[in-house]
């Protein structure tokens, strides 16, 4: 199926409407939000005005002369990285950090931030779905702005039907499947690679979006034998403001939302960064992001920027699929900023 480049559609707009649109347009774009996020920042949050001070940036390259920003610093004092009153605070999801003992991850998020959340999906889901589709959501939606919630709105601004799965029994998901003529589903690998496993008859779905996991090959065969689904993929965390990229149809990395994040691929040991090409781990700085802006944050994720354009035609650089994660966790040194 050809679809368009409906994400390169949707960066161009957020950064120069019909103007001319590449690689170079970006950088600029980006360079000039960075500088707009570290102002707002470092005037508003006690933790990056001690950090960072009042730094401006002449290029993209002085970005590794700005300190990290780690997972600590959000168990620590989340308080501290707040930029607005927090009365203007939506939501804040708290973040049980696995293996540890010490304090959940707390991000908050205006109104504002979470409106970016749902334009990405609004747009993002057009790689793997229209109008005519109906998709079944097996994340949470229940908590206004959780992931099926922002999900499902997004879906309606292009019309599309949703259908929350969230906390059924894997027969009843079948039944809903069936009753609904449901044509997409959106959740996590194991859950959907056990669903199709088990119920190779729900051959109604199309696509599927997979996210929130790492993605075995197992997976994908299983889901692909069982259905006969396009298999798409989904990376993004709840820091990043739960999105980052999706994979398009020729299922080559992820396009990722760069109006919005600004990714670098650093060696995990050195900090330093790395050229395209070479895997080493996401660090993400937020664009658009208001109550809770992140600078230099690393994830702990494993991918690199492709050298190769994707075949769908989009003219910006592919994030590979990620190949390891929290290998923050597993270094043999502690992390300074
Ligand atoms: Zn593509």
């Amino acid at each position: 199926m050809n679809r368009r480049p409906t994400l390169d559609q949707w960066i161009r707009n957020k950064i120069n409407g019909s103007k001319p649109f590449g690689l170079r347009e970006l950088a600029a774009y980006q360079l000039n939000m960075i500088n707009q996020t570290l102002e707002h920042a470092c005037r508003n949050s006690l933790h990056y005005r001690t950090r960072i001070g009042n730094r401006q940036l002449s290029s993209l390259t002085q970005m590794n002369e700005l300190p990290f920003t780690i997972p600590g610093d959000l168990q620590a004092d989340p308080y501290s990285m707040l930029c607005v009153h927090p009365n203007e605070i939506a939501r804040i999801v708290t973040l049980n950090t696995s293996g540890s003992t010490g304090p959940s991850k707390r991000v908050f998020f205006t109104e504002e931030d979470l409106e970016l959340c749902r334009d990405f999906f609004h747009y993002g889901m057009q790689c793997l779905v229209s109008e005519a589709d109906t998709v079944g959501i097996l994340f949470p939606h229940e908590t206004p702005a959780s992931v099926g919630d922002q999900l499902i709105k997004g879906l309606a601004r292009f019309g599309c039907a949703a259908v929350p799965l969230y906390s059924l029994s894997l027969e009843d998901i079948v039944l809903k499947i069936e009753k609904h003529r449901i044509t997409s589903l959106a959740g996590m690998p194991g859950q959907v690679s056990l669903l199709a496993e088990k119920f190779p008859q729900c051959s109604s779905v199309k696509t599927v979006l997979l996210s929130a996991d790492f993605v075995s090959d197992k997976v994908r065969e299983t889901i692909a034998k069982a259905w006969g689904s396009e298999v798409f993929e989904h990376y993004g965390m709840t820091e990043m403001g739960l999105g980052c990229g999706v994979s398009c149809e020729h299922q080559q990395g992820y396009h990722v939302r760069e109006a919005d994040l600004y990714l670098e691929i650093i060696d995990p040991i050195s900090g330093q960064p790395l050229p395209d090409g070479e895997w080493g781990e996401i660090v993400f700085t937020s664009l658009t992001r208001v109550g809770m802006p992140f600078i230099r944050y690393r994830t702990g994720d494993i991918s690199r920027w492709k050298n190769e354009q994707c075949p769908c035609g989009s003219t910006l650089r592919l994030l590979d699929y990620i190949k390891d994660r929290n290998v923050i966790k597993r270094l043999p040194l502690r992390y300074e900023g």
